[in-house]
């Protein structure tokens, strides 16, 4: 995939739109509009959406899973402190023997 465009008989260097064609499996010939990657016709002038609806929605096509998620995240680093913490202590009282959780121990 081309990263920039010359035109100008090679002289201007710009950023070339990366969008790909459906149809014909190329990448768009035309300039990206100025700070984006799309060209004018392929998103490029979208300024993304602007009301609360639009918004919900978008996130919403954009969110693949939901698996993953900050609040997921703090959820599951507590269970492993707490994990970790019975680990300790059934080492420390010999009802575990063996290999610890591997990892980075909870400050
Ligand atoms: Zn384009």
């Amino acid at each position: 995939m081309e990263q920039y465009l010359f035109t100008l008989g090679g002289k201007i260097r710009c950023i070339r739109c990366n969008a790909m064609s459906k149809r014909t499996k190329t990448q768009c010939s035309a300039p990206a509009i100025k700070g984006k990657t799309k060209c004018r016709t392929h998103g490029g002038k979208s300024t993304g959406p602007k009301t609360n609806y639009g918004k919900v929605r978008c996130a919403q096509v954009n969110t693949v899973h939901g698996w993953e998620t900050r609040q997921g995240r703090a959820v599951r680093g507590e269970a492993m402190k707490r994990l970790r913490q019975l680990e300790e202590l059934g080492h420390f009282l010999g009802f575990i023997s063996g290999q610890k959780i591997p990892g980075r121990k909870p400050a």
